[in-house]
């Protein structure tokens, strides 16, 4: 695991090492999901990029009505 979002107010755990991207809101709810990378591969133009993947997610899950786990594998 290189990347990870996790919903704000959570335990960070195993992501503690993790370096903090940028935070995601989500239009839907008003959740706040930060993106962690790892430090020896954070960056910010990946993070950009996995912002706009997980916006979608987000938003299939209000379509689905699911709720938002705690924590996001995000993809490289
Ligand atoms: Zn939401």
């Amino acid at each position: 695991m290189r990347a990870v979002a996790i919903k704000k107010g959570q335990s960070r755990e195993k992501a503690a090492a993790f370096q903090d991207m940028g935070t995601l809101r989500c239009d839907g709810c008003g959740e706040e999901f930060v993106i962690a990378h790892q430090p020896a591969s954070a960056d910010k133009w990946v993070a950009d990029q996995q912002a706009h993947w997980l916006e979608k997610v987000l938003a299939e899950e209000h379509e689905r009505d699911k709720k938002h786990p705690d924590r996001i594998e995000l993809p490289d």
